[in-house]
């Protein structure tokens, strides 16, 4: 298959293969991100790809969809099972078109949605002004706390009751703490709004039982595949069985049409692989790491956001070491640690600048990676952060995170095989 991809398209081959190697060759903190297994990729690579299945199992407008039916059914199904739901729709492309798709299975446009503030954690999808979610609804913001920088639970019902939102939302893209799911569910019951909980990055950690569940608190749980829940890039909603009918419809043919068949039958292999023991070991470990790795750069002189994390991230204020959070990830990415830059609460910086950055254990979990590196890791970010033009400095780091990545090797034998193609190109 490699062979094929080769003589066919050297320049994506190579685009391919390079980015392969940089997978490999960096630490990976970005909190949203992480590396399937095989088996995932073998799905997502398949023939499936071929097929048009508009509609549900057993309810296709396409004829010959006996054998995708059975994938998605079983995506269906296990995903059901480890998160307890009366109903789930695997198709959504993406953790932002779940959350249209909810938006339009309750909201009219013009109607108000009540969420988290973009620079307090929220999301893009959840109201911002430059999001379809902003264009077509009316959206009020919550925030955290400005003493605990937690969830600000007096302004949310304030809102709430003040505004009548239609739906509220919570799930975020940068909270460190736990989310009290049924203290929403006691506001939405006050305001008579419908409560979307979007669990984008904490489905793992949720279908663990790490993280509280949302199941009998939400009328909508949205979540993607690809953060701690180690799927393919993709997303899937859960709901009672009440609004199935609706929520289907607004899915195909609301706002899709025809589903990704060989990215929903790498889903259904996530979900079996998530209901594993080793599963269930790999996301207590990502706490760990997480917990440690905050400790480590608390103990360096960082500031994180609610003084620390009980899931798989956390939030750096970077001004204890006069660095703003572009500048730090440019530094850090010069020695090969990967991380975004993140606005915290109430940031003096504009976004695109900004004070801090957030880090994720997820990735560097799945290599391998325990408590032992997570302190090495944080001391390199910290010394590089303290001397951001000290080049000799620069250079033992990178030394170091070479030797991290090659004792924790990633894709080593599709890495061989690239390799092995790429000598042909010669
Ligand atoms: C990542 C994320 C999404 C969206 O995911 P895409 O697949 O990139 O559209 C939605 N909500 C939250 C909270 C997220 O963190």
């Amino acid at each position: 298959m490699i062979e094929n991809l080769r003589k066919t398209d050297p320049e994506v081959f190579l685009a391919i293969y390079n980015e392969i190697e940089r997978q490999h060759n960096n630490l990976e903190l970005i909190a949203s991100e992480n590396f399937v297994s095989p088996a995932v990729l073998s799905a997502l690579g398949s023939p499936l790809t071929n097929k048009y299945a508009e509609g549900y199992p057993g309810k296709r407008y396409y004829g010959g969809c006996e054998f995708v039916d059975v994938a998605e059914q079983l995506a269906i199904d296990r995903v059901k099972k480890l998160f307890n739901a009366e109903h789930a729709n695997v198709q959504p492309h993406s953790g932002t078109q779940a959350n249209m798709a909810v938006y339009f299975t309750v909201l009219n446009p013009g109607d108000t949605i009540l969420s988290m503030e973009l620079s307090h954690g929220g999301h893009l999808s959840h109201g911002s002004p430059v999001s379809f979610s902003g264009r077509f609804f009316r959206v009020v913001y919550y925030g955290v706390n400005k003493d605990d920088e937690t969830i600000d639970f007096n302004l949310v019902r304030e809102l709430a009751l003040k505004e009548k939102p239609k739906v509220i939302v919570t799930g975020y893209s940068a909270y460190p703490r736990k989310i009290d799911f049924e203290k929403f569910r006691e506001i939405a019951n006050e305001s008579n709004s419908y409560l979307m909980a979007d669990i984008a990055h904490i489905a793992g950690l949720v279908a663990t039982g790490l993280h509280p569940t949302p199941i009998n608190s939400a009328d909508f749980i949205t979540s993607t595949t690809h953060k701690t829940l180690r799927g393919p890039r993709g997303a899937f909603i859960l709901t009672k069985e009440i609004y199935k009918k609706d929520l289907d419809k607004n899915v195909f043919p609301g706002i899709q049409g025809g589903p990704l068949m060989h990215v929903i039958a790498a889903k259904a292999v996530c979900f079996k692989e998530a209901m594993s023991e080793e599963f269930k070991t790999y996301q207590q470990k990502i706490v760990k790491n997480a917990k440690k790795l905050a400790e480590t750069l608390k103990n360096e002189g960082a500031r994180l956001v609610s003084d620390g994390t009980d899931t798989h991230l956390m939030l750096v204020d970077l001004r204890p070491f006069k660095i703003t959070g572009k500048n730090a990830e440019n530094l850090l990415g010069k020695v090969n640690i990967t991380v975004n830059k993140n606005t915290i609460p109430y940031d003096p910086e504009k976004p695109f600048v900004s004070s801090g950055i957030r880090l994720g254990t997820p990735a560097l979990t799945t290599r391998g990676m325990g408590e032992e590196q997570m302190e090495i890791i944080g001391k390199l970010i910290a010394k590089i952060l303290k001397n951001p033009s000290d080049e000799s400095i620069q250079e033992s780091v990178i030394k170091e995170v070479k030797s991290l990545c090659e004792e924790f090797p990633l894709y080593k034998e599709l890495r061989d095989s690239f390799k092995y193609e790429s000598n042909m190109l010669k």
